[in-house]
């Protein structure tokens, strides 16, 4: 029987264009490799849908209102504001899935994983890279899912998320979709390994 450890909580973080989504879709297909099922976290943004986009897949769609009320009823693990919209993790199926010994998923902003690291100190914090700022604009512009004035804005918040990849754990390069999400499988492996946090779930057994 495999000893997992307790749940590991892997955040990923990376400018807007890098290949978040695309890179979990990739590690959620592989799914079948790991000895637990992954849970992607869905978060909750008061943007509106891209085509394609489906409510409770990609995003809980809501009122600008009803994320305030999500606020006050403290029903964030973490919140940020991104290029004028409102997003936010839901904290309970996290913290749900984590107690059951599994690895969630979260696909945020770098203040929000700020956030996160503050509150939950075992998270495990990954900064997607594009493979240059190139890339990245091609990447952007070639998604065709925000105008150009947007598509600046995102560029321009890049910068300043660069400035926080020395609070992360781990750097994966995006050059290839399935190499990144390779790379990423092998953190949650190796995170699993960790004394600590077989410790925490049960205690390291000895044979
Ligand atoms: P993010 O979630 O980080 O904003 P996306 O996953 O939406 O980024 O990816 C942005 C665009 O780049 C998409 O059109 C996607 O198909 C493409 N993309 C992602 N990863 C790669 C890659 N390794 N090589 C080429 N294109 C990629
Ligand atoms: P997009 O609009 O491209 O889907 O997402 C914009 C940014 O918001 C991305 O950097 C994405 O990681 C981030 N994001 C998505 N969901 C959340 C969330 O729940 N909390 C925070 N802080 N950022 C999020």
């Amino acid at each position: 029987m495999m000893r997992d450890g307790a749940g590991v909580l892997i955040v990923i973080s990376g400018p807007s264009g890098a290949g978040k989504s695309t890179v979990i879709r990739e590690l959620l297909s592989a799914e079948k490799r790991f000895e637990k099922p992954l849970f992607f976290s869905v978060s909750s943004t008061t943007r509106a849908p891209r085509a394609g986009e489906k409510d409770g897949v990609h995003y809980h769609f809501v009122s600008r209102a009803d994320f305030e009320t999500l606020i006050e009823r403290d029903g964030f693990l973490e919140y940020a504001e991104y290029a004028g919209h409102c997003y936010g993790t839901p904290r309970a199926p996290v913290e749900q899935y984590l107690a059951e010994g599994g690895c969630a998923l979260l696909d945020i902003e770098v203040r929000g994983a700020m956030q996160v690291k503050s509150r939950r100190p075992d998270a495990v914090l990954v900064f997607l890279m594009p493979p240059s700022w190139e890339e990245l604009e091609k990447r952007l512009r070639g998604r065709q899912s925000e105008p150009e004035e947007k598509i600046v804005r995102r560029l321009a918040i890049a910068h300043e998320e660069f400035n926080y990849i020395g609070d992360y754990d781990y750097v994966v390069f995006n050059d290839s979709v399935e190499k990144a999400a390779q790379q990423i499988e092998a953190v949650i492996r190796a995170e699993r390994c960790r004394v600590a946090r077989q410790l925490l779930w049960s205690g390291v057994r000895t044979p």
